[in-house]
């Protein structure tokens, strides 16, 4: 596994560190946590105060995305789910139906 490149974009410093340690990865300069760029993104030079601007922009921006897709994801499921019930629901009742609306409606609960 290749190491990861954890920055500090308030003292624009890189870490390099194995991605799975488990342990935070914490700026040598002010101690606070770092972010995981991965392998892929290049680390600005310290002199490019712009380019870690637009990194930290970028970094941000694509965190912010993924969080978009996943609240997107979840209404998704969420409107599946209930309409699964719903279908459930409208027909005869027995115990197998009963339980799976059960299940579902849990589903649904820990969305
Ligand atoms: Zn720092």
């Amino acid at each position: 596994m290749s190491k990861r490149n954890f920055v500090c974009f308030k003292c624009h410093v890189a870490v390099r560190r194995e991605p799975y340690s488990g342990d935070a990865v914490l700026c040598p300069e002010c101690g606070q946590e770092c972010y995981n760029i991965g392998y892929k993104i290049p680390v600005p030079p310290k002199s490019k105060p712009e380019e870690w601007k637009a990194l930290r922009e970028e970094y941000f921006r694509g965190r912010l995305q993924d969080t978009v897709d996943q609240d997107l994801g979840k209404v998704r499921r969420k409107h599946t789910l209930e309409k699964e019930i719903a279908k459930l629901e409208a027909r005869p009742g027995n115990d197998g139906r009963t339980r799976e609306i059960r299940r579902l409606q849990r589903q649904l609960e820990r969305l």
